[in-house]
């Protein structure tokens, strides 16, 4: 095999980083170059959603994220007595606050957000002395289609806080980046994509309790599964700041997905062990739509895939979803500074200790909250994904077929089948097969890794769907 140059091989063709090694070794890779030609091409731009991320704005994200700061402290276990909120202390104060900012943005769309809150009392545990209220706030953009508005998608940051001590509930506890940030994605998301409508449902969520235990996802996770919700995509942003150290690179945001799913039941682990399913769990796919939005649309970040569930040592609410079994990643800038979380505000031996706004990229937040807003609205704006995906496996053939019922809802006007290399990370083909619910490729499926998505007559797409095997 000749020699590559290895700089110009991901510019022709979306391979992973394994095959990019190989080739870049000079390893024989089989029929790569027939490959590269099909690879397939990310979907159109919808001017709509490029428009409305010119929306997002560094300066609003930055107030934002001050004003949070300026409750001192929003530790779940802080105030939230009608004096502690007049005084403008304590979580209380944080929750009236992020409550009447949906309420402002409802009002500048007429009235088109649905602003809610989720409230219970957690019971003493791990990290919660007594019995604590806990309240979960968001507003839902309610889908404009009466099918589709069924299906959810959901953007969430915690807006609680801490210090060096999580049972502290007095001293400054700034939480600018964890997770100021990430409740800031989720209000500038709000405020941006309410002057929009989607024919599915848009839920903008800010959780407390997570420092004390993912206590506030948990009670939402918990209450939108008993409540049947479909929400297809939960994007989790916890410490999305840019800290501003010297080793940050701000063209990179993390976006951790679980592989073996935490709610797969011991028929479906059998499944995965049997076909080679370890990277193909609903969290993943969604993983990978995000990485196909950020080369569809201009955000100024890129998503770096992580496969694995979380940071080491850390979690965070999209575990929550994940154990009701819904597809929920993680976003978290490059390199996190430990200096600057959980820390009490103080100067040792000439180091900066604390959670403190000067330490953010607001112009970074901006860009993830771009990334999460073109997500979302992409998701929003497509057919649902095909039901019942599925591959015949009745004989032994080298040909593939694939079945499935056509998306529910209507506005699928045609289906595209999707494949990698079982070693390859993301798609590398995508095949257009037209408004159809069969298709038999000339390949064999013992080499590969199909899915179906469908596209609607603006291009939009849906979550592709792995087969289930048919016999
Ligand atoms: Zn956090």
């Amino acid at each position: 095999m000749k020699s590559h140059s290895c700089a110009k091989l991901p510019e022709l063709m979306v391979l992973g980083s394994l095959a990019r090694a190989a080739l870049c070794l000079g390893l024989a890779w089989a029929s790569t170059a027939a490959w590269a030609q099909d690879a397939p091409a990310t979907g159109p731009a919808d001017s709509k959603i490029a428009a409305a991320l010119k929306q997002i704005s560094a300066a609003r994200i930055q107030a934002t994220i001050e004003k949070l700061v300026s409750f001192q402290t929003r530790s779940t276990l802080s105030a939230q007595d009608p004096a502690a909120i007049a005084s403008g202390r304590g979580i209380g104060a944080a929750r009236e606050w992020i409550k009447s900012e949906f309420e402002r943005y409802s009002r500048d769309c007429g009235g088109c957000l649905e602003v809610k809150t989720d409230g219970f009392t957690q019971a003493p545990a791990d990290r919660i002395p007594k019995p604590t209220e806990i309240t979960n706030v968001y507003a839902v953009l309610k889908g404009t289609d009466a099918e589709s508005a069924k299906r959810i998608v959901l953007v969430t940051g915690h807006y609680d806080s801490r210090n060096s001590d999580n049972l502290n509930v007095t001293d400054a506890a700034p939480g600018a980046n964890d997770d100021g940030s990430g409740t800031a994605v989720s209000l500038e998301c709000a405020r941006v994509l309410s002057k929009l409508k989607f024919p599915a449902t848009i839920i903008f969520l800010t959780v407390a309790g997570e420092e004390q235990g993912l206590n506030g996802s948990k009670h939402f996770a918990e209450m939108a599964k008993s409540a049947g919700w479909n929400i297809e995509a939960v994007l989790n942003n916890d410490i999305v700041g840019g800290d501003r150290s010297s080793q940050q690179d701000p063209t990179v945001v993390r976006v951790f997905s679980e592989g073996v799913p935490v709610a797969a039941t011991d028929a479906d682990l059998r499944l995965i062990r049997n076909l080679g399913g370890e990277s193909d769990s609903i969290s993943r796919e969604l993983a990978r739509y995000i990485a196909e939005a950020g080369r569809t649309y201009e955000t100024g970040v890129k998503p770096m895939l992580i496969f694995r569930l979380d940071r080491y040592l850390r979690g965070g609410d999209h575990y929550s979803f994940n154990q009701q079994g819904y597809a929920a990643v993680r976003f978290t800038e490059f390199r996190e500074d430990y200096n600057h979380q959980h820390q009490n505000v103080r100067t040792e031996n000439g180091v900066e200790f604390g959670d403190l706004p000067k330490f953010v990229n607001f112009d970074y937040v901006a860009n993830v909250a771009r990334l999460n807003a073109a997500t979302l609205a992409s998701l929003a704006s497509a057919p649902a994904p095909p039901a019942m995906v599925h591959l015949l496996t009745k004989e032994l053939q080298n040909d593939s077929t694939l079945t499935w019922e056509a998306s529910p809802g209507g506005p699928a006007t045609s289906y595209e089948v999707l494949w990698r290399a079982t070693m390859s990370p993301d798609w590398e083909h995508a095949q257009s097969v037209g408004n159809v619910t069969r298709a038999t490729l000339p390949k064999s499926k013992d080499n590969v890794i199909f899915a179906v998505r469908a596209v609607d007559g603006q291009g939009h797409r849906s979550l592709p769907v792995v087969p289930l095997p048919e016999r």
